[in-house]
């Protein structure tokens, strides 16, 4: 058996043994939407609670309806390690996983159960584990995150600093703890970058520089940048904080449509400055988080084309017969053309052709291409 082949076994043999530990309990995780639902391009998110009392200003957590009181998701550890061995995109040691997407993972409401998703997610399926947040990385914390998975991508979350912070972040720790936090962390031996995310026009590129530094004299070495995505509810919140509104205006490329509409603003030109000024300062901004998190975890990946990321001689060889065999095993209907320099090539239709897609992208790291 080839080694892609060999991860869904291991898949199917983690499943059973959880199975077998969980009894009765089973049923309700294989119940629980993060069984089924497909990972999104930076991993399975993975949600560690429910609502979340940070009230950032830009944040679109409250438009899609969840609740602001935070509470730790209901399934225990070892259930989530089961609805996640039971999703049929994931795939143990390929899959990426992201925590923190829809609310702050360590609030203290959630912080244990944060922590002890990541040990056991880790534990049993080895998937390569992301967090990102706002809270202060102290030492209690790092140490806790290092012993749940040594090679875990933490990415600390900065908008602003200063004054524009605790408006915007009128729930989170000082912009600048949270950086200098971070360093320390580093320095300990987790593996954090700055997420500078949202990039808010008119905002935080006025302080890219001053928030660049900061990272640099922390001892951080990579940025992921994101743009802000707007709904008519955050402009509305935005404008009340007293963020002007024309350099956003300037950059949408249409009105949101409803209220639960995100729409993503246009800032490559904001990337390229923030992409200089971190080399003036040493730091380097990366393309995606998931890049981080391939670096974290020394892997290699060029299954998009914002990669390649990672390190080269981290590649694995790709055999046709392995990857036919691993679709085979996962019960998708397609077929495997070829394999080679333009990634992997296979013939499926339809939701077949979604998961080919999803599994390969993750267990290969290649670009896959669907011939119809
Ligand atoms: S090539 Fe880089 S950006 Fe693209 S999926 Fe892989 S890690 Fe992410």
């Amino acid at each position: 058996m080839g080694w892609l082949a060999g991860l869904w076994d291991y898949k199917v043999r983690v499943r059973r043994r959880l199975e077998g530990l969980l009894g009765d309990a089973a049923g309700r995780a294989a119940g629980d939407h993060h069984a089924r639902r497909p990972p999104r391009p930076c991993g399975i998110t993975i949600h560690t609670g429910t609502g979340c009392s940070m009230g950032c200003v830009y944040c679109y957590v409250p438009d899609m309806g969840f609740p602001m009181r935070p509470r730790p998701y209901p399934l225990s550890p070892l259930e989530m390690a089961y609805a996640l061995a039971v999703n049929p995109y994931v795939l143990p040691r390929a899959t990426l996983a992201a925590y923190g997407s829809v609310t702050e993972p360590f609030q203290p409401e959630t912080r244990d159960r944060a922590v002890a998703y990541i040990r056991e997610v880790y534990r049993w399926l080895g998937l390569p584990s992301q967090v990102s947040t706002k809270a202060l990385l102290d030492k209690q914390l790092a140490r806790e995150l290092l012993g749940a998975e040594p090679r875990l991508s933490v990415l600390v979350s900065v908008s602003s600093l200063g004054e524009w912070a605790r408006r915007l972040e009128p729930g989170a720790p000082p912009a600048e703890e949270r950086i200098l936090a971070a360093g320390e962390a580093a320095r300990m031996g987790l593996r954090v970058a700055l997420f500078l995310r949202p990039i808010i026009p008119g905002v935080t590129d006025r302080q890219f520089e001053a928030i660049v530094r900061l990272a640099g004299e922390a001892g951080l070495r990579y940025i992921v940048p994101g743009m802000l995505r707007v709904t008519p509810g955050i402009l509305s919140r935005l404008r009340a904080a007293g963020v002007p509104l024309g350099a956003i205006e300037a950059r949408l490329p249409r009105r949101p449509r409803g209220p639960r509409d995100q729409v993503p603003l246009r800032g490559g030109d904001l990337k390229a400055r923030l992409r200089r000024i971190a080399g003036e300062y040493g730091l380097e901004v990366l393309p995606a988080a998931c890049s981080h998190n391939v670096i974290a975890h020394g892997e290699y990946c060029r299954a998009c084309r914002l990669g390649p990321c990672g390190d080269p001689g981290a590649a694995r060889p790709v055999e046709p017969g392995d990857v036919q065999e691993l679709l085979d095993a996962a019960g998708v209907r397609a077929r495997v053309l070829r394999v080679g320099g333009e990634g992997i090539v296979v013939r499926a239709r339809g939701g077949d052709a979604r998961r080919a897609r999803i599994l390969l992208e993750a267990a290969a790291r290649l670009p896959v291409r669907i011939a119809g």
